[in-house]
């Protein structure tokens, strides 16, 4: 999300994504290679998703499929969410770099999966503090230990991630390309 100084402000799911388009609180920024960026709104996006068919970036309704949007500009300024990056899985990965954060090897998204550093049945909680990004392999051999208890070392301490790193991860995704022109743009 941009705000309307075209800074990014948050990082939204889809389904908030297209709420706050349909109910017209922002629209997307489409990047046209040659037009530069150009402002769509909810009846403009389902045309374009139209015209322009992506399955695998689609999300489909009843009666039509809809392209996910990358980039969108709000158009109020009261709704303007707040810069904190949402604790759920993906962004874990996002956070540890989508490498596993006992052996330190990097895998695809499917092979990973959260660890509770302290585990629940100890009262470990389910948060950034707590959760780290790990193999099934490692998952496996820690079990329902403490790190030290399995001989296992943490690559670094887990916390919540700062606003500002994790949109340079953002922008390190290949998926994410559409961000970049409004990376350098970003507010303090
Ligand atoms: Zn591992």
């Amino acid at each position: 999300m941009l705000n309307r100084a075209w800074q990014p402000v948050n990082i939204v799911g889809v389904r908030r994504a297209i709420t706050l388009l349909f109910q017209d609180h922002a629209r997307v920024i489409f990047t046209d290679p040659e037009e530069g960026h150009k402002l769509m709104d909810a009846g403009e996006w389902i045309e374009y998703s139209q015209e322009h068919p992506a399955p695998e970036r689609s999300i489909r309704t009843v009666r039509l499929a809809l392209r996910v949007p990358s980039v969108l500009l709000l158009s109020v300024y009261d709704r303007i969410p707040r810069r904190e990056v949402r604790f759920c899985r993906r962004n874990v990965y996002l956070r540890d770099g989508c490498c596993c954060q006992y052996c330190g090897r990097p895998f695809d998204e499917g092979e990973l999966t959260l660890d509770h550093v302290v585990p629940r049945e100890r009262g470990g909680k389910t948060n950034w503090e707590n959760i780290v990004t790990a193999c099934a392999r490692c998952n496996a051999h820690k079990a329902n230990r403490l790190p030290h208890q399995a001989g296992m070392v943490l690559r670094k301490v887990p916390a919540r991630p700062k606003w500002r790193n994790f949109m340079s991860v953002m922008a390190e995704m290949e998926d994410a390309s559409p961000w970049r022109p409004f990376l350098g743009m970003e507010a303090e």
